[in-house]
């Protein structure tokens, strides 16, 4: 029996409304033998959802959109976007929909989205459908990530739908439901400028304004201060990725959000021997998305977000790009600061900025290949005296052990080391194990791994494994996109 929900699931249709000339109204396929295979009660519990209703039909169907509530209007969104630098002016939900909006119980707006409910107009030759193994994927890393501190979608629900998707073989499919503070990207904002009408892109950078800068809309230029404020959030995200080693994968302009969410895991995969040019997804052959390129690539795709808000910023086009150029030069400094503060804390050096011990130090990293994330967890054991686990890492111990000491110098604070270093990230053998038994139907994995990453700080006995690097057996990792 599924009782009643608690308090009724009331789903805004602002994005709806306000953006019909995006928005296609549409539906969710049938799932045919809907199975709930991993709910995520505390962020239920934010959104004022009743756990307990969301395990019954009525909210697995609302979790895989088969039972649509009164009032709520799901819809695919339009959007055009850059994909690995070449434009396509339409693209759009493929194989996802904007179920509504929701308040949380903070009074925040969130967006509850699902992904794999079935093609829509915008599925071009996709079948729509998402598998097992890649929605797990999506929610544990980006779970992971929200334990970090990243600003990212984040995870509600996996619901198995009992239909079978066609990959390189037959695998169980699934629909993945989503939250985010909002699912608006520079491709939405490519797509308005795209179709000429002034009018819609306007309205939509007005929608944006309101929900992610509303401090903008009392500036001289409301548009530049959305500019700006979009700039700042995307220079703190990517320094985030980057003081952890994540790799997005495939950055693309229509997977970039105006909030400063990180979205769209799909080829992501944490970096383990620390090397500027690491790549894992199997389509970015020429590197354009490697862990290096990553604060250019925000910069590019933030270029291309100004270029469509260059009428807005001011009817002469020369003074218009003009404030576009020095609002964009502003993601350098801000990225720079936010690295290098990041990285201070990393080294448990509150305050203080030194870029050079930090750029000597990334060269031994690379040198060396050293793991990203173990290695400021073993270097913290050198501030009492126990430098062995940090040493036994470089190839040139000279150069690593003068490193030491002017590090050391500085009297760094092992404390903020442990609260800054996570021993626990999802690594990608570790990803991977766990999706093979979760697509065989054992979740297990996935929880124990889920429990690691999402309290990433603390060091556990028993959880050893999770703090370890691949083995080598492991091999070089591949990653995929359109899964
Ligand atoms: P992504 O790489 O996930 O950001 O997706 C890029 C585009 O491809 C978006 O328009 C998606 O909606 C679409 N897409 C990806 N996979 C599928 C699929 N299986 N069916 C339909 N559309 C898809
Ligand atoms: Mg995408």
């Amino acid at each position: 029996m599924s009782a009643a929900p608690a308090k009724p699931v009331v789903l805004g249709s602002w994005f709806a409304r306000d953006l019909a000339d995006m928005a296609v109204t549409w539906q969710a396929e049938p799932a045919p033998d809907p199975k709930l295979l991993i709910l995520n009660e505390p962020l239920a519990a934010d959104l004022g959802l009743d756990p307990d209703w969301l395990r019954g039909p009525d909210g697995v169907g609302l979790l895989t959109g088969t039972v649509v509530r009164d009032g709520a209007a799901p819809v695919a969104q339009a959007y055009s976007g850059h994909q690995f630098g070449g434009f396509v002016p339409r693209l759009g939900d493929g194989r996802a929909l904007l179920l509504g909006e929701l308040t949380d119980t903070e009074g925040r707006l969130r967006d509850l989205h699902l992904k794999g409910s079935g093609r829509t107009p915008f599925a071009r030759g996709g079948d729509g459908l998402a598998a097992v193994g890649p929605m797990l994927r999506e929610y544990l890393i980006s779970e992971a990530m929200h334990a970090l501190g990243i600003p990212t979608t984040r995870s509600l629900a996996v619901v198995a739908t009992g239909r079978p998707v066609h990959r390189d073989t037959a695998l169980p499919g699934a629909v993945l439901a989503r939250v985010a503070s909002s699912h608006l990207r520079v491709g939405s904002f490519q797509f308005a400028a795209a179709t000429g009408d002034a009018a819609l892109l306007r309205r939509l950078a007005d929608h944006a304004i309101a929900r992610h800068a509303p401090a903008a809309a009392q500036a001289d230029n409301p548009y530049v201060a959305l500019f700006e404020a979009t700039v700042a959030v995307q220079a703190d995200l990517i320094a985030r990725w980057m003081l952890v080693g994540f790799i997005h994968g495939v950055m693309n302009t229509d997977n970039m959000t105006i909030s400063g969410e990180t979205i769209d895991y799909g080829p992501c995969a944490f970096m383990d021997g620390y090397h500027p040019g690491t790549v894992f997804s199997s389509i970015d052959s020429g590197g354009r998305y490697a862990y290096g390129n990553q604060p250019g690539i925000a910069m590019w795709n933030l270029a291309r977000f100004a270029e469509t808000l260059l009428p807005l910023f001011d009817e002469d086009t020369d003074r218009a790009i003009a404030v576009a150029t020095q609002a964009l030069d502003g993601f350098r400094a801000q990225y720079e600061a936010a690295w290098l503060t990041g990285m201070g804390a990393k080294l448990g050096l509150a305050g203080s900025s030194d870029a050079a011990l930090v750029e000597d130090l990334l060269t031994q990293l690379a040198q060396s290949q050293v793991d990203f994330t173990s290695f400021f967890r073993q270097l913290a054991r050198a501030v009492s005296g126990d430098r062995e686990p940090s040493r036994g890492l470089f190839l040139d111990l000279a150069a690593f052990d003068a490193w030491l000491q002017r590090w050391l110098a500085l009297n760094p604070d092992a404390a903020l080391m442990d609260r800054t270093n996570p021993v626990y990230i999802p690594r990608n053998h570790l990803v991977e194990q766990a999706l093979t038994a979760a697509t065989g139907g054992d979740l297990g994995p996935v929880e124990q791994l889920l429990s690691a990453v999402t309290d990433p700080y603390v060091e556990r006995p028993g959880l050893e494994r999770y703090a370890e690097p691949a083995p080598d057996s492991f091999g070089p990792y591949q990653t995929f996109c359109g899964t």
